[in-house]
């Protein structure tokens, strides 16, 4: 799947402006700066397909990818942005949630936790819509490379833990790092099987 082409396709503001969900489709959300921009340059193999999402604002839109010609992969905007005005929060919002409720053909929901700060309340609520809208969601720990061998194991403990409370969580969690590669294949080959 990685392997053929890979193309940006559009940004979405407004739930008009979707591509017909006629592809199998997954999408990644996570918290700004979690690495969610490396980890699908990392996948795609195409390093600055994913623009690095760190100013409120310019990132309230939904970006579509084409995976070869069977899959959509959808890069959700950044949330958690300390000084965000209330009314692009409430805008990204109510957009998510009318996409993550209207989507048929939306497979899974990535979730990116950055590894070493655990799940967040703002993670936790993400969670929570997702369970609302009946989207499997799977958690991908980021930035893996940067957590101590001997530190992992709490880490994954307090994680599991905040998944535990989430009908809509999948078991599986995967770590990455964009950097050394670290699940990166894993990744790849869960959404190859998402058809
Ligand atoms: P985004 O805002 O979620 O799109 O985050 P970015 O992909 O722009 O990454 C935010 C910062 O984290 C950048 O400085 C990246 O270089 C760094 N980063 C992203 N992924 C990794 C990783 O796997 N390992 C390490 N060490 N740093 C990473």
């Amino acid at each position: 799947l990685f392997a053929g082409e890979v193309d940006f396709l559009k940004g979405v503001v407004a739930m008009d402006g979707l591509p017909p969900d006629d592809r199998a489709e997954v999408c990644f959300a996570g918290r700004s700066n979690v690495g969610k921009s490396s980890l699908i340059n990392a996948l795609t193999g195409r390093k600055g397909l994913a623009r690095a999402s760190n100013t409120p604002g310019r990132t309230q839109e939904i970006n579509f990818f084409t995976l070869a010609d069977s899959h959509y992969l959808v890069d959700l905007p950044g949330y958690g942005f300390a000084n965000a005005p209330v009314a692009v929060v409430e805008k990204w919002q109510r957009l998510l949630k009318q996409y993550l409720s209207g989507r048929v053909s939306l497979r899974r929901a990535f979730v990116l936790i950055d590894m070493r700060h655990g799940v967040k309340p703002v993670d936790d609520e993400i969670m929570t819509l997702l369970d609302r809208a009946a989207v499997t969601f799977q958690t991908v720990l980021t930035k893996a490379d940067k957590v101590k061998a001997s530190e992992r194991e709490k880490i994954l403990a307090q994680v599991r833990g905040q998944l535990a409370k989430h009908p809509a969580a999948y078991p599986e969690i995967v770590q990455t790092s964009s950097e050394k590669g670290d699940g990166i294949a894993t990744l790849r080959s869960i959404i190859a099987g998402l058809a």
